[in-house]
């Protein structure tokens, strides 16, 4: 059984049809890409499997049992944290208490518990050590992009679904950031990325879907999906 299914997801916003009808599957342990310019429908597919969007039709399948109509928190406690795009990071906050915050849907641990797991981030994401527990800080886009991440690792999640990690970022921040995300799945976490950078995202991915105007229409290896001349030019920007 995959550990995510995704069965003829349909999506609308008002006459908008975002997402058509996909399908698709992540087995645990993969990472999967989704690929797809501007206004695909990737985004519109993570915030349907995070409950944040209700599907106009299709199901979405985790551990063999139906998300469908739970609330985010709840999901977030089966065992699935959605970084968004956008890095949100809430400014009133310390970055310890923000990668804190992460921990919220897990029930039992002691602050005391949370405090040691954040502390055990920040091996992961030894840039943003330095500004722990300091108000007032000033991040970069590459910086934030890592505090969200911590955050979501927090949740403990069985998968993690990432909204464009790599957006806005310099290359060398990219670079670090795709690190992290192989570290992530090195340590056992499934991971289901969405991608406008399609050289990173296929770099670390087990296998690639391509999203256009709402519908899949191409899914491979990412050797192959990057061999594809055509597919390069239309879908890949030849990045
Ligand atoms: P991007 O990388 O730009 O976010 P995407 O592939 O993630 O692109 P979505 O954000 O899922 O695409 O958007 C898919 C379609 O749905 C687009 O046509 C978009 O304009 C539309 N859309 C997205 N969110 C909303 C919303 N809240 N209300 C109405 N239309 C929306």
């Amino acid at each position: 059984m995959a550990l995510l299914e995704i069965r003829d997801l349909t999506v609308r916003y008002g006459e908008i049809e975002a997402v058509r009808g996909i399908s698709f599957s992540v087995e645990a342990g993969e990472v999967v890409t989704l690929l797809g310019s501007n206004g695909a429908g990737k985004s519109t597919t993570l915030k349907t499997i995070s409950g944040l969007v209700k599907p106009a039709g299709g199901e979405v399948l985790f551990e063999g049992q139906s998300l469908l109509g739970l609330k985010p928190e709840e999901i977030v406690r089966r065992g699935v944290a959605h970084v968004p795009e956008g890095r949100r990071v809430f400014p009133g906050l310390t970055v310890r208490e923000n990668i804190m915050l992460g921990a919220s849907n897990r029930k039992g641990l002691s602050t005391r518990q949370i405090k040691d797991e954040a502390e055990g981030m920040f091996e992961l994401f030894p840039d943003i050590r330095r500004f722990g527990d300091a108000l007032g800080w000033t991040l970069s886009g590459g910086q934030l992009q890592m505090v969200a991440l911590a955050r979501g690792l927090m949740a403990k999640p069985r998968i993690l679904l990432l909204d464009e990690p790599s957006l806005g970022l310099a290359p060398v921040i990219v670079q670090a950031v795709f690190a992290i995300i192989a570290e992530v799945r090195r340590r056992g976490t499934t991971v289901l990325l969405v991608e406008q950078n399609a050289r990173m995202g296929l770099s670390v991915a087990d296998r690639g879907y391509v999203l256009e105007t709402g519908q899949l229409v191409l899914s491979g290896a990412p050797q192959d999906l990057w061999a594809n001349d055509d597919i390069r030019a239309a879908y890949l920007g030849g990045r």
